[in-house]
């Protein structure tokens, strides 16, 4: 199916890039994105993990899942990204925003079968989500690995919307008695919580002290 997204933004264009770096810039700070497709007229958003490789987002799945299957099958999807970095609280609520960086990126996704390139962006998957993490897991099975299907979806058809930055109060605001400014947010790791049938001798290994 051809895929004719109007990647065009309407409201507030300044604050549209198509920039690839900082695509994947938003990608790899992620470790969840929304998938969108539509079934039977039927709109779906599915959260995700995901992957990175070069251009192209990486999806994994159960092979009997609907979505993996309809996008194995070329149906067209929308994949978003967003990253909350502030509230902006303004002195009116017209005027109140959110600081935040998003992606969209449609298209249709690709299966990947040939053995050694799924293996690959199977470890990719891995480490995006927490690095150095392969060193230390066993090889999957051939078993696990008939049970995952792994889609591409190329960043061809992508557009960002950011926005940074203080309040945008109206002049006849400005000096009302009402606090304004912005509440920055991120998500963090917390303290790690070991597994409670784990060998009481494994200890926390640097990469995930890292992480955490
Ligand atoms: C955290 C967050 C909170 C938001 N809260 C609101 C809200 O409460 N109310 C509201 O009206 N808007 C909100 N927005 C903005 C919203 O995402 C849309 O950008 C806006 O509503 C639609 O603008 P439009 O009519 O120009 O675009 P549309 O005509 O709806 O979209 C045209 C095209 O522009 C691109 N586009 C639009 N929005 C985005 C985006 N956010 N990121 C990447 N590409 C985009 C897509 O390619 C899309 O197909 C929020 C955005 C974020 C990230």
């Amino acid at each position: 199916m051809t895929v004719k997204a109007d990647t065009r933004l309407r409201r507030l264009p300044e604050r549209g890039s198509k920039d690839l770096q900082l695509a994947h810039g938003i990608i790899d700070e992620s470790r969840i994105c929304h998938v969108g497709f539509t079934l039977d007229r039927q709109p779906y958003v599915v959260p995700m993990a995901l992957g990175r490789d070069g251009d192209h987002i990486l999806l994994h799945g159960s092979v009997v899942s609907r979505l993996m299957t309809n996008l194995a099958d070329g149906l067209p999807c929308c994949v978003t990204i967003t990253h909350l970095d502030g509230l902006v609280l303004a002195r009116s609520a017209f005027n109140s925003s959110m600081n935040y960086r998003s992606l969209m990126v449609f298209g249709t996704a690709t299966l990947v079968d040939d053995e050694a390139e799924k293996l690959r962006g199977l470890d990719m998957l891995v480490e995006h989500l927490a690095p150095g993490r392969l060193a230390d897991l066993r090889p999957s099975t051939r078993k696990e690995l008939n049970a995952t299907t792994l889609l591409t979806l190329p960043l061809e058809i992508f557009s960002i919307k950011s926005r940074s930055g203080p309040p945008g109060d109206a002049k006849r605001d400005l000096n009302a008695p009402i606090w304004a400014g912005v509440i920055p947010l991120a998500l963090t790791a917390g303290n790690p919580v070991p597994a409670p049938d784990m060998p009481a001798d494994v200890t926390l290994p640097g990469y995930l002290k890292r992480l955490s």
